[in-house]
Formats: structure tokens, sequence, C-alpha cells
């Protein structure tokens, strides 16, 4: 049964916070808006038909342009530690929340236009998105949902040719995204740190009766909230390191409360992998660096820690919530190597023979999906699949060392080569969204070809599947594009 935009929403649960948790206003229209991508799995999840969202009176729906029955659009506010120094009021800047929708599931969806407009909470921006960072937004909400990690969705972008100014003049774009909830570590922080207790209880109330009612359970449900918030952050970052994916800006007011990837900006997948690597080139410390995201996933629910101290009541028992990040991150990075290496056993040397394996990949600069994905492929036995492994490194002794202590492991458990080889292949994908393949897409968008776009999409929503029609997108960066630089410019 297909729905239509008239029954799509309804007002958002969160418009029924008091009035100083946000403010109620319009999008503000762009000129002669036309549609560029649609994700078919999230049009099918909410029953609508993904060719009406190509309409015109759909994208004037999805730029702001028209009014949605059910919508009262509104910008919540908020605030943040960003580069580790406390930040003020921030705020949803350039993203408007329209309202909820309903899943085919029947679970609750915020839906919200990003790049719409100024709101009271803009600063110095201007409330727009550019299409460029619209595009790698969709797409890598989309390839992380594929990939099986915890991420906000995107149903579509429509764009304008109304410029906006960035380093250059760009044009106009907007992303329907959605989440369960849009409400980050930094909503707390601001009632906080703006001396608000009543404020910051009806919130972590709210959160705790959509979203974690089972916290209500326990002695200290403040306490019980935190402590599996702590633990889907941890388990969420694992999972980030398990396919060498880096956020680029992880401040406190990027950080979901319910454990989400969010607000994709100079976001990037590990090619030649340095543990080191920065995504964002204005990241000039590293700060969020691929080797640091743990720790900074740590840190971050610390503040998120400290906002809640007035409701848990004692810093011992805040102290005790947060403690379960490291063992959360531990198990859960470990679940998943294991995984990736096909094994189904735990044994005593396998953080060694994992360490090993990254130490070949630092030394080498191995591009990371590489590594693991042409590790799926091999036999039990010596064989011509090694070839692809070992050619990754260029010290090929050292990869050859290396399968020498992975096959004997896997005779230690008489792994069986075609059943590993399909577990390993479903858990490290082929496809992931490389800068070179989002800029490809992007450039061509630009000169009004949306097609890489939607391509790029079908693409990556089987990640895992060999698709040999489509083997170039698996390839490393050509030359042109081996240093290719993100900025939080968006
Ligand atoms: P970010 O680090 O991209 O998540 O952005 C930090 C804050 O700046 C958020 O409150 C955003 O809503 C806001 N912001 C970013 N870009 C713009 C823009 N072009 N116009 C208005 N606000 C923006
Ligand atoms: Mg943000
Ligand atoms: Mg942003």
């Amino acid at each position: 049964q297909v729905s239509d935009l008239d029954n799509f929403l309804q007002p958002s649960a969160f418009s029924r916070l008091p009035a100083s948790f946000y403010t109620h206003l319009q999008p503000t229209p762009l000129p002669q808006p036309y549609a560029i991508a649609v994700s078919t799995p999230v049009a099918a999840q909410f029953n609508l038909d993904p060719a009406l969202l190509l309409t015109p009176r759909y994208v004037e729906a999805f730029t702001g342009n028209c009014n949605i029955p059910g919508a009262n659009p509104l910008a919540s506010v908020y605030s943040g530690h960003q580069f580790g120094a406390w930040a003020g009021q921030l705020g949803d800047g350039r993203a408007i929340l329209l309202g909820d929708a309903i899943d085919k599931h029947q679970q609750r969806f915020e839906v919200q236009l990003k790049g719409a407009g100024p709101t009271p909470y803009s600063r110095s921006g201007d409330g727009r998105a550019v299409l460029r960072s619209s595009i790698r937004e969709l797409l890598c909400s989309e390839a992380m949902q594929a990939l099986g990690i915890p991420t906000s969705r995107a149903l579509a972008i429509t764009g304008s040719d109304q410029g906006v100014m960035r380093e250059t003049v760009e044009t106009s774009a907007v992303v329907t995204r959605l989440a369960p909830s849009f409400i980050r570590f930094g909503s707390f922080e601001h009632w906080y740190y703006n001396n608000h207790p009543d404020e910051l209880k009806i919130l972590a109330d709210f959160v705790i009766r959509h979203h974690y009612p089972e916290a209500l359970e326990q002695p200290n449900p403040y306490q019980a909230f935190l402590s599996t918030v702590t633990q889907k952050t941890a388990e969420l970052i694992a999972s980030w390191q398990s396919v060498g994916f880096m956020h680029g800006v992880m401040n406190t007011d990027n950080m979901s409360i319910l454990g989400l990837t969010l607000d994709y900006g100079p976001f990037g997948f590990m090619e030649k992998y340095d543990e080191r690597h920065i995504c964002n080139h204005t990241d000039q410390q590293g700060r969020y660096s691929y080797r640091m995201q743990p720790t900074i996933g740590h840190w971050n629910t610390h503040a998120l820690g400290q906002a809640l101290l007035p409701l848990i009541g004692s810093v011992e028992d805040t102290q005790l919530a947060l403690d379960c990040y490291s063992p959360s991150f531990t198990n859960k990075w470990e679940a998943l190597l294991r995984k990736k290496l096909g094994l189904l056993t735990i044994q005593n040397d396998d953080k060694e023979l994992t360490d090993q394996l990254f130490n070949i990949m630092q030394e080498n600069h191995a591009d990371f999906t590489h590594t693991f994905r042409y590790l799926s492929h091999l036999e039990n036995h010596v064989s011509s699949k090694d070839d692809d492994f070992i050619s990754i490194f260029s010290n090929s002794q050292a990869a050859i060392d290396w399968l020498e202590l992975y096959r004997a492991r896997l005779v230690s458990e008489g792994s069986k080569a075609k059943e590993r080889q399909s577990r390993m292949q479903a858990s490290n994908p082929k496809y992931v969204l490389r800068n070179y393949l989002a800029q490809i897409a992007i450039e061509k968008a630009q000169n009004k070809d949306f097609s890489e776009v939607q391509k790029l999409l079908t693409i990556l929503e089987h990640p895992f599947d060999e698709q040999p029609e489509h083997h170039l997108y698996s390839d490393e960066p050509p030359t042109w594009a081996q240093h290719l630089e993100i900025s939080c410019s968006s």
C-alpha cells in the first residue's frame, strides 16, 4: 500500500516539549527546485512511491517550498564541545524538523530538511547546504545502513541553482533525513551548562520514555540511561573502526543520544592504512584521526556524564555508568575482528595475530577494504588466491609470513574454507564510499547529470555482493584522487 504526502507526517513527539527547546519557523523556499536522488529503500520503508518523489509537488515539499500536511516545523537548540572546548549555544542552524513519520514496522522517525534556510541558531551561517556535501550525506548514510552500522537515513536530495558562498560559489541542495531522534549529547549539555535543571530533567525523561524505557525498571534510571548510551556509543565506534570509517568531526553536538552515526561532514573511509590518518583537513592536531576515535568517543561520553550528574546524583554512580565504555568497545571490536577473520573460536594468541596484521597494514600502507576483502577469498591451503592479498603489501614476505600464522590459526579450529569464505565476504565489504567515487558523482551532478549519484547509491546498497559488472567501483583511487582534501565547509 503506497501512502502519499498527505499521510506521511504528523507533528513530532519532540514538539510536545516546552517551548524553550525549540523555535517554530518555516523553511525558506529555494527557486526552481529539481530532484537529484532518491533512496529507494527509505522510500519503501515509508510506503512512498520513489517515482512520485521525483514529481513537482514532492520536490517542492522536500525543498521546503510548500507545507506538508501534518508538519509542525521547528529548529531545536543545543550546545556542545567542539574540538575539546566548550562552544556554547549551537542548535539546528540549517536543519528544520518537519514532523514524525511512521514506517511500515510502526517505528517513529523524525523527518528533517537539512539546508532549508536560516534559523535562530544559524549564528553567522546562511542556513544552506551545498550540493557536494548533500550528496556525500545521502550516499554515506545509505552506505552505512547497508554495512549494518547504526545511522541516520536519507530519503532524498533536491537542488536549486541558487548560489551559496563557500570557498567558491556553489549551488544549494536540501537533504531529507530521518532518525528516530536527532537529540545529541550537546542537547543535554545545553541545559546543564546554562544551569536549567528542570529542562535537563524534562529532556532526560523524554528520551528515556521514548527510547530507553527499560531504564525505568532500574533503581537509578538516569544512571542506567547513561550506561546504555555509553555502551551504544562504544559499540558504534568499534563498528566504525571495523570498516575504516572516520567521522571527521566528533564534537559532542554531533554525537547521537541513540548511538547513531550523525551529521555527515568531512568523513572518510580509510584507504592506504595509516592509523594516524586525519580525514578532515581542518583538524590539524588530529584530534579526530582514525586511531583517536575510540578515545574521543570515551571523552564524549564523559561530557554527557557531566551533564547528567545532577540527575544521577553522585560522581561515583556517574563514573560507574561510564566504566562500561572500555569493555563494551573491546568486546565489540574483538567480536567484529573475529568475524572479519572468519574465526569461530576465541584463542589466547588472537590479539597478537590481529595486531600483527594491523602492523603490516601500517608498514605497507595497505588498502583497508582490499586487505579484508582479499582475505575473504583465501583457501585453507596456499593457492593462487593468495596473490591478490600479497600484492597489496610492498613487502610481500611480511604478508606471506602473516598468512602462515593465520592459516595455522584456521587449522587449529578446523575451519571449513567454503563456509568461512562466505561468512567473511558477508562482513568484509567489497564496496565502500571512497572519496574519489563521491567526487566523480559530485562533479557530474554539478553539471546536472545526476545518474552517477543514483548509480553509486544502488551499488553501495549491496556492499558485500560481488557485483562483477561494477568491479571498477572497488578500485583504489586513481592518481588524481590520492590526495583529495575534504574540509568542514559544507
Ligand atoms: P557541524 O560541525 O557541521 O555539525 O556544525 C556545527 C553547528 O553549526 C551546528 O549547529 C550547525 O547547525 C551549524 N551550521 C553549520 N553550517 C551551517 C550553515 N551553513 N548555516 C547555518 N548553520 C550552520
Ligand atoms: Mg552538527
Ligand atoms: Mg553539519
